[in-house]
């Protein structure tokens, strides 16, 4: 959804408040694309503070299925968002992309509010995915879900350190 700012400053202190459906069905990163099963509308609170200077205020509650790093298995995460942005609109495109994120949600008098909220979203993508803390993750030979039960592998030799001491502890015994 993009929302024009030109009526926001046609004085100082104007206020526009607007609510507005996230148009994304999905989230697309280069770490791939991840369905939205969840989302909130958009709250925005736009302020014409003065001389073209703005103030975005967006709030929004968005969950996004994100697979398990270790078994795969779908986690939904839920993401809050409450973001409160100054902008100044006097600036050029090129100077303010320069000046606030990568993710350029203004353009001319546009405000983009997908590109907005998957900046943010962007931002506070977690470092690690996991069902349960203590995930025992897929064999790495048949593929199994090991948190489903265990399989008939033998991985006692997945780990070469563990392979590099049974050496030394066969070369003892000879
Ligand atoms: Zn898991
Ligand atoms: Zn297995």
């Amino acid at each position: 959804m993009l929302i024009k700012l030109t009526d926001v400053l046609a004085y100082d202190n104007k206020v526009m408040q607007i609510k507005t459906p996230l148009e994304m069905a999905s989230f697309d990163s280069k770490l791939g694309s991840f369905p939205i099963v969840n989302k909130s509308d958009v709250e925005l609170l736009i302020t014409h503070t003065s001389k073209k200077n703005i103030t975005i205020e967006a709030k929004a509650y968005i969950t996004i299925s994100i697979p398990c790093d270790r078994c795969l298995e779908p986690v939904e995460t839920k993401f809050d968002i409450d973001i409160t942005k100054d902008v100044d609109l006097a600036l050029i495109d090129e100077d303010r992309i320069n000046e606030l994120d990568e993710t350029n949600y203004i353009m001319g008098y546009e405000l983009d509010v997908d590109k907005l909220i998957y900046g943010e979203i962007l931002l506070n993508w977690p470092m690690k995915s996991l069902c349960s803390d203590d995930c025992k993750g897929i064999c790495n030979h048949c593929g199994k879900n090991l948190n489903q039960g265990e399989c008939d592998c033998d991985r006692t030799v997945l780990d070469p350190r563990m392979a590099a001491i049974r050496d030394i502890f066969n070369n003892f015994k000879q």
